[in-house]
């Protein structure tokens, strides 16, 4: 068509002349056509065209005519724009209008007629416009890049787009494009026809989502965050970019919420163009005694972009009509007719630029898409621009704030809110406390480590909190899909914040983001402290067990009645009494069943026997019970060492292996806790020979809370060992003096501040957590409740000089074998009674002395220590005659009285007179 021109004005210069000198001064008209009434676009679009015609000293003036079109009534559209062209003899552009659907009837007419059109709002870029179209928003495919650049930037790992109409698709057609991983889906949801999205809405927050992309109508967008307030996902952190250009200009207010909403405009409203077009529509309307509502803080983008449109197709007529071009004419719709001066407008506004224009940088592609502007991010209740971005920066954000800018928008954002904390009562992180509240102590109800950090990050970022409450750390449940505890706190935005011994792990960062350790610590084993306080003086029994004790007492019978009867069978142990001599009548064997037992207790005994046999067999036996008592003494022997010093140490574990290895003492963790998952999860062996055992255990050995596995601990009657994080068993040690740590940690881990995932204040945190640790301040917070504050005496420790004197035996460590001794010597001293009293007696029957006679004389006569011979009684001897006189004079040595009780002799002496007379 520029070719046609072109010839036109070399073929028939004078036309062109004539033309010129008829029109030059004229006025011109540009309609425009809106689908909605008293729009701020029309009052820029009317304003615009007067201030040129006014001032721009051109000599043109510029008459501006606003059409109301139905939307989406295409017929009606069509009518009024042929009846536009028809009518009006000096139309030179068309604006509008909005509606993409009435959008395109005027655009094809436009094309038909050659007249520019020209549009100020978003038009899907699927088709390739008329050339005679400038479309002043940005090209939609371009538009989306920047979107998808800012999406990436935002870094959000799972996300949800919430959409209203369909054609937001193509918007975010860029952002659909980006890689989502398996473990981060994004969710696409559709916004209602009926308005209510409460519903889905409240899905989305079940599914733990707190980044939402939004791209709805402008005038939808409260009523969408307010619906999304109702159910609750609308509290801070929860993050909102809203992809409408006119987010910035409505009114939050009534919602009066700490949600993080990151918004996108085209221009900045302090513009100081857009300010005086706006007091010319003020002083325009006044004449007409209307006020005006917009003011550059509500202005819509598409008031701005007619503002530019109108600007530039001005600037584009002005100076094509100096080359006297213009020669705009009326046009039916029905003829095929066209106005060559149309192309030339065109063709000039998508070349030429705009000095300052409001809406930033203009370029057109040769369809007239526009390809270059500024978008510009900002955040609810900040005048800042964080960022900016134009289709040149490709996939960068420019970011237009400083590190400390940044610092204190999130500050400020910090402050503006009371953050919820959510925490869990287990001591000494945080516990009820017994001090009077005061009206300014936010903390006063609660008292701890946890309760001291979160104050002193909340003093050095200058925020408010209030603690919530909830019953565990957090873990997930496969059935429900959910987290509970703080960590679920965090992750369904009741808490901004979530602190008590919450451990760091790698499960639990997939849902949360946690600061830097504040604490560090690793599993270990609670138990029992070696217990001097109750030695076994029995101890000495312990290295054989009850049933090695039982077999050993039943081999010694065994042993012993078998050593009898084969000593009995044997010809070897059948001996001659009387070695003299050589053929004795009778052959005698000293195995009786008491000499066998004594044989077999002194060899076991180590101590051997007087007497010991002679027959084979016996030997045989007697050797074998040799090599038994052997190897069972020296087994003793060898253990009784080590079983003495376990007695006095206590310690039956020493390490995990130790505790897998037996089977007195139970081990549980707390449930579910990071401990649990730790046996549960691991591929370690040593650490699933533990889980496997600990699991088995019935009842369960698992509990539902530190301080209840303590309490098993402690317990007399449990053998009980608890696995433990090593920071909160330092806590109970210090508590209680008769626990024990046993072992090394089995891994290395630190407890964190748990946020929600990109936190903005997550640096904050973590360089105010930073501080004190160098500063000493968390190990100070440590000390105070770890060992100050508990209203104890602290632990007696043995210093070395103790630990030494504890090196030797102590008589309650071998206490026993003197109970042994003890009872032996007094069984054996009875017995020597029992055997007094029964000598004394047989010599009253024999003697036919009274028995106390015979009972005092013997006991005189064994307290009397010097005499150290004693005559033989006559009960061993010969009862004949002969053998009683020979007795008689036997005698006569012990009728000393030294040597034998005198009244018994005297009484002797009486009975053997009386039997002579007799
Ligand atoms: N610190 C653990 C957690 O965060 C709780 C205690 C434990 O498991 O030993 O789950």
């Amino acid at each position: 068509m520029k070719f046609h021109f072109f010839h036109f004005c070399l073929i028939f210069p004078h036309f062109v002349l004539s033309e010129k000198r008829q029109y030059s001064d004229n006025k011109f008209t540009i309609a425009s056509l809106f689908n909605k009434e008293n729009s701020d676009a029309e009052l820029a679009f009317k304003y615009a065209a007067h201030w040129h015609s006014l001032y721009s000293g051109e000599g043109t003036s510029y008459n501006s005519v606003v059409q109301k079109v139905p939307e989406g009534n295409t017929f009606a559209s069509s009518k009024i724009v042929c009846n536009m062209t028809q009518n009006n003899n000096r139309l030179i552009a068309i604006f509008g209008p909005e509606s993409h659907k009435t959008n395109a009837i005027v655009q094809s007419i436009c094309k038909k007629l050659e007249i520019p059109h020209i549009q100020t709002s978003w038009q899907p870029s699927t088709n390739f416009p008329p050339i005679i179209s400038l479309n002043f928003y940005p090209a939609a495919n371009i538009l989306a890049e920047g979107f998808a650049t800012i999406v990436k930037h935002m870094n959000w790992k799972s996300y949800a787009i919430v959409y209203q109409r369909d054609e937001a698709l193509i918007r975010l057609q860029a952002i659909l494009k980006i890689p989502e991983s398996s473990d981060n889906p994004v969710t696409v949801r559709q916004l209602e026809e009926s308005g209510d999205y409460r519903t889905m809405l409240k899905l989305l927050k079940f599914s733990g989502i707190t980044k939402i992309i939004l791209d709805c109508d402008t005038d939808d967008v409260v009523d969408v965050l307010q619906q999304a307030q109702e159910v609750g996902l609308l509290n801070y952190p929860t993050s909102y970019l809203i992809t409408s250009l006119d987010a910035h200009t409505l009114d939050y207010s009534s919602l009066n919420t700490n949600a993080n909403i990151t918004m996108v405009r085209l221009f900045n409203p302090n513009n100081e163009d857009l300010i005086r077009h706006i007091k010319s529509w003020e002083v325009g309307e006044m004449r007409h005694n209307q006020h005006v509502l917009a003011t550059p803080q509500t202005v819509r983008t598409d008031a701005v972009l007619m503002i530019d449109a109108v600007n530039l197709l001005i600037e584009a007529v002005n100076h094509l009509n100096k080359t006297e071009m213009i020669s705009p004419r009326s046009m039916s719709c029905h003829d095929s007719d066209t106005w060559e001066g149309g192309y030339r407008i065109a063709a000039y506004m998508k070349e030429h630029r705009l000095a300052n224009p409001i809406s930033g940088p203009i370029v057109f592609d040769q369809f007239g898409r526009r390809t270059n502007f500024n978008l510009q991010l900002i955040e609810l209740n900040s005048n800042l621009v964080k960022a900016t971005w134009c289709p040149e920066n490709g996939t960068k954000l420019n970011i237009t704030i400083s590190a400390k800018q940044r610092q204190q928008m999130v500050l400020r954002s910090l402050q503006k809110q009371r953050i919820v904390v959510s925490s869990k009562l287990v001591d000494p992180y945080l516990m009820e406390s017994n001090a009077p509240r005061t009206a300014d102590s936010i903390a006063s109800r609660y008292e701890g480590y946890a309760v001291d950090l979160i104050e002193l990050i909340a003093r050095e970022l200058n925020f408010t909190y209030v603690f919530t409450i909830t019953e565990s750390n957090g873990n997930y449940d496969e059935a429900s899909g959910l987290w509970n505890g703080v960590v679920g706190d965090v992750v369904n935005g009741v808490a901004q914040l979530g602190i008590c011994d919450l451990t760091i792990t790698h499960q639990r960062r997939q849902v949360v983001d946690f600061s830097n350790p504040f604490m560090t610590l690793g599993i270990s084993i609670l138990y029992k402290k070696p217990s001097a306080g109750e030695p076994n003086m029995f101890a000495f029994i312990d290295p054989l067990a009850e049933d090695v004790w039982m077999y050993t007492a039943t081999a010694y019978l065994g042993v012993s009645i078998v050593l009898y009867l084969i000593a009995r069978m044997a010809p070897g142990d059948w001996e001659n009494p009387h070695p003299c001599d050589e053929n004795p009548e009778q052959l005698e064997n000293a195995w009786n069943l008491g000499n066998a037992l004594w044989l077999t207790m002194g060899s076991i005994m180590t101590q051997g026997c007087d007497i010991l046999p002679k027959g084979i067999s016996t030997r045989m036996a007697v050797s074998m019970w040799w090599f038994f008592s052997l190897l069972m003494t020296s087994s003793y022997t060898a253990n009784l060492a080590a079983y003495l010093a376990k007695e006095r140490s206590g310690v039956s574990i020493k390490s995990v292996d130790d505790l897998i290895a037996q089977n007195k003492i139970k081990f549980g963790t707390l449930i579910n806790g990071s401990t649990y998952e730790f046996f549960k999860e691991s591929d370690y062996s040593k650490y699933q020979a533990v889980w496997n055992k600990m699991s088995g255990f019935k009842p369960t050995t698992f509990v539902g809370k530190n301080n209840e596995g303590v309490r098993k601990v402690l317990n007399k009657n449990q053998d009980y060992a608890f696995f433990m994080e090593s920071a909160s068993m330092e806590y109970e040690i210090s508590k209680h003096c008769e626990l024990a740590e046993i072992g090394d940690w089995l891994d290395s881990k630190g407890y964190g501040i748990a946020m929600p995932i990109d936190a903005p204040y997550r640096g904050e945190i973590n360089s105010a957590i930073l501080k004190y640790q160098e500063s000493g301040t968390l190990q100070t917070l440590k000390k105070r409740w770890w060992k100050e504050l508990i209203k104890k005496d602290p632990c007696e420790l043995p210093d070395d000089e103790n630990q030494t004197k504890e090196d030797g035996l102590k008589l309650a460590n071998v206490g026993g074998v003197f109970l042994v001794l003890g009872i032996g010597v007094t069984v054996s001293f009875l017995i020597a009674v029992v055997e007094f009293l029964w000598n004394a007696r047989n010599i009253s029957v024999e003697e036919g002395v009274p028995y106390l006679h015979v009972l005092a004389a013997e006991l005189k006569f064994a307290v009397n220590l010097w005499v150290t011979k004693k005559a033989v009684r006559g009960e061993n001897k010969d009862d004949s005659p002969e053998a009683s006189e020979n007795r008689l004079d036997e005698e006569k040595p012990y009728q000393d009285e030294s040597l034998f009780p005198l009244h018994i002799m005297n009484r002797l002496t009486e009975n053997r007179s009386s039997s002579h007379h007799s």
